[in-house]
């Protein structure tokens, strides 16, 4: 008796996993659109640069009940997207180490309505949920932009986002216009690597976020990609902006690594982003669950760019 039900659930669940769309589950499509969703300040107000420390945490309750799953920088960069099937990848990213984002109390605990307090908070209650985030982070802004703020604990700080999930972006030395400032480019990547790096030994810094979303003219493009200042080397393979828009898959031909677009993780932005994936859930990428093939609509079979090692299937 006992080992028939076993048997029955055993078969059960292989006829699930050779099924390929569950009811109720979204058809993979590998070359939908990816949101990056970009975070300033978390405070008590909602605003362009702010979002409300309550809505934070709505927001991370919404993209888990709608079926978002974070994934990290490297995986966007290698194009191994682990993903579980069905589900759409989302990439939180966090600009201008604000100490709002990112506050520790006398007493070593973090403090309450923080940024990083709210996630941890999140992630207990949720504790199967890949929470993953990146801070593009600004060593040397004025308080309470330097480093998150409390100069005591940066690498304090540092260590506990790479330990729990968390990657670590450059978005320039002092939030520097890089239009403006063309002159310093070396300057403004060099240091901001160094000083990353001064905390966490050999730390790769291969992402930067443009202070903005402002890029320099088309000629000093290359510098924002690899360079040297005083003998401080930096090399960046994914370069985001600010535009307000999802980013081409990784996977589609149209995907430019040197211009990766963002979203506002604002209020407006949101509310919009949450309708979208209600009303028109065919435009996003839905995961096929295996970080070796790719799964697209045959008619778009001619818009994929594949990795190196991957299959493509197409339906
Ligand atoms: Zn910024």
């Amino acid at each position: 008796m006992y080992f028939r039900s076993a048997f029955c659930l055993l078969a059960i669940a292989a006829f699930a996993a050779l099924t390929p769309a569950v009811a109720g589950e979204r058809q993979p499509n590998e070359l939908g659109k990816i949101p990056i969703l970009t975070y300033h300040k978390i405070s008590d107000e909602d605003s362009e640069y702010t979002r409300k420390r309550e809505n934070f945490a709505a927001d991370l309750l919404q993209l888990k009940k709608l079926g978002f799953s974070p994934v990290t920088l490297a995986e966007l960069r290698s194009g191994k997207i682990t993903t579980p099937r069905g589900k759409i990848p989302v990439l939180i990213t966090f600009d201008d180490s604000s100490e709002s984002q990112f506050k520790y109390e006398d007493n070593g605990k973090l403090t309450p309505g923080c940024g990083v307090e709210i996630m941890a908070r999140f992630q207990q209650a949720n504790p199967e949920y890949p929470l993953r985030g990146v801070f593009f982070v600004l060593p040397k802004a004025q308080y309470p932009n330097n480093f998150f703020g409390q100069t005591d604990k940066i690498g304090v700080k540092l260590r506990y986002l790479t330990e729990n999930g968390f990657e670590i972006g450059s978005h320039t030395l002092w939030h520097a216009n890089l239009k403006k400032y063309r002159n310093k480019i070396e300057e403004q990547l060099g240091l901001a690597t160094a000083e990353i790096q001064k905390y966490l030994k050999g730390y790769a810094v291969y992402a930067f976020a443009l202070p903005y979303g402002i890029f320099p003219p088309k000629a000093d493009e290359p510098r924002l990609r690899a360079g040297k200042y005083k003998g401080k080397a930096y090399r960046h393979d994914m370069i985001f902006d600010y535009s307000n828009g999802l980013s081409f898959s990784v996977y589609d031909k149209k995907f430019d690594t040197y211009r990766i677009r963002r979203l506002h993780g604002n209020e407006k932005s949101m509310h919009k982003l949450f309708k979208q994936v209600r009303e028109k859930p065919e435009i996003f990428f839905v995961s096929d669950g295996n970080a070796d093939t790719v799964t697209v609509r045959k008619a778009e079979a001619g818009n994929v760019r594949l990795r190196a090692g991957q299959k493509l299937i197409t339906y």
